[in-house]
């Protein structure tokens, strides 16, 4: 044997790095901490503020209220917009377990549509021929970092008279024609979980909008239903969720990078889409109006259970987001009587390759390699 293979399996590509992000800011980050530390101010105040201002200015919203969480964010959204028990919302069936789950919370009924079958996202026909008497909202997912076409969807919930919500956990900066995520539907969900695309130190969330009473109900909300002018009032039935100040300080650095790490994860998933063996493996499309931030590389390939294997021997990472759609799962299998063959299959299809902003042309190249000797054509 030549030594090249041996130094090819020396090659580690992990699925993500967070290492190399935080390294990269790592002096902005000390000075920032220390401060919030000597402050003493650790929930709410002027750098918790200072980061909602700057979320809503990058979106393009007229307000962020920061949350705990992306599940949170969107939970909130739900009660603050008066929906629960009665209601139905229409929700991707391919997405995360969070955006169905808080309908569920609220005690809405989620109802499952089936994904455009070239992008995987949720698609606006299907949202037309699922509505009810009870339809009450519409939750749209930019998952994997792409927008779901919010023209199409905007058209049938305006005409029905229905809230547009926007999950954005996967799609922080993603744009829509011009617009960015989380400006479109009358409020965006987003998530700052360490992996997300602008990722905390720990959990936060946030929702924008641009709608003066949704913004007031939610900061009421999520700090236990206080009334703006008393504290010790308690108009309205709240919780607590609330965004710690150490993360926002995390996050408000994060932002100035947000755009260049954006414009490296799409030059790697263009390095993806030149290498990969055509037919055999491809990348999910993307299409021109809504470019992707490439939250994450997703594939298709009918040879998964071979392309995982062969790469984890390798020392690819690999994940597959997600091998059981949200209408199939334990707790919403009651909700949903009709098959949804797109996503279903997509289900069997779908593998994440690993995306991170610091990925090398060489991980890129390796990756590829070992995922062609992986699959065979035929
Ligand atoms: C991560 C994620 C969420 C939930 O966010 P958390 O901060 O983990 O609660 C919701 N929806 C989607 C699509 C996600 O990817």
């Amino acid at each position: 044997m030549t030594a090249a293979p041996q130094a090819l399996t020396t090659l580690r590509v992990p699925f993500s790095d967070l290492a190399a992000q935080t390294a990269e800011i790592r002096t902005e980050l000390d000075a920032a901490w220390t401060q919030v530390v000597d402050s003493g101010r650790f929930v709410g105040g002027s750098v918790v503020e200072g980061f909602e201002q700057e979320w809503a200015d990058y979106c393009g919203a007229r307000w962020t209220v920061s949350v705990a969480n992306g599940t949170d964010s969107l939970q909130l959204i739900l009660r603050a917009l008066g929906i629960g028990r009665g209601d139905e919302v229409i929700v991707p069936a391919n997405s995360f377990i969070a955006t169905a789950e808080a309908v569920a919370l609220v005690g809405a009924t989620p109802r499952f549509v089936d994904v455009d079958p070239r992008t995987l996202l949720i698609d606006a026909a299907q949202v037309a021929a699922a509505l009810t008497p009870r339809t009450a909202a519409v939750i749209a997912v930019h998952l994997y970092g792409q927008m779901a076409d919010m023209t199409a969807l905007k058209t049938v919930t305006e005409r029905a008279g229905l809230a547009l919500i926007e999950d954005a956990a996967q799609g922080h900066g993603a744009y829509c024609g011009d617009a960015r995520a989380g400006s479109v539907g009358i409020a965006g969900s987003f998530s700052f979980y360490p992996g997300k695309n602008l990722g905390a130190f720990g959990d936060g969330g946030a929702v924008t909008t641009s709608d003066e009473g949704l913004a007031a109900r939610l900061r009421s909300i999520r700090d236990h239903g206080r009334s703006d002018s008393d504290r010790y009032r308690h108009d309205m039935l709240g919780t607590n969720s609330r965004l710690d100040a150490l993360q926002a300080a995390v996050l408000s650095i994060k932002v100035k990078h947000l755009d260049a790490w954006t414009e490296a994860r799409r030059a790697v998933a263009q390095d993806y889409r030149e290498q990969l063996l055509d037919g055999l493996v491809q990348l999910v499309e993307e299409t021109p109006s809504t470019p992707s931030v490439y939250h994450l590389a997703v594939v298709r390939t009918t040879q998964r259970d071979d392309a995982v294997s062969g790469l984890a021997r390798a020392g690819v990472e690999t994940g597959v987001h997600y091998p059981v759609p949200c209408h199939l799962q334990g707790p919403f299998r009651r909700y949903s009587p009709d098959p949804l063959p797109v996503t279903e299959l997509a289900a069997d299809q779908i593998l994440s390759l690993p995306m991170f902003p610091h990925m090398t042309h060489q991980q890129v190249s390796y990756v590829c390699e070992t995922l062609s000797s992986a699959v065979t054509p035929g």
